[in-house]
């Protein structure tokens, strides 16, 4: 992996899963997003997070902080260990 770019630290889960909201809303910086698109590419379990976040959004017509905790998030960490479980 290149050293270039590396003022600010790449998003970790964690923080695509507290920023997923407002990543949804437009909501975000434009530096922040493309960070965020960026772990996207590189982390199924997040594209699949974001897939899910989008379906609820649908489904609720939008979506509400009340949406996302704890239980999803709960259940996110939960998918995140299985994948992680598997890699190694
Ligand atoms: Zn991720």
């Amino acid at each position: 992996m290149p050293l270039r770019l590396r003022r600010q630290p790449d998003l970790v889960c964690q923080q695509i899963v507290e920023l997923v909201t407002d990543y949804l809303d437009g909501a975000l910086p434009r530096a922040d997003r493309g960070r965020f698109e960026r772990h996207l590419a590189g982390c199924p379990q997040c594209t699949a997070y974001l897939a899910q976040m989008r379906e609820t959004i649908r489904l609720t017509g939008r979506l509400r902080v009340a949406d996302l905790s704890p239980a999803m998030r709960a259940d996110f960490g939960e998918l995140y260990r299985g994948w992680r479980a598997e890699a190694t």
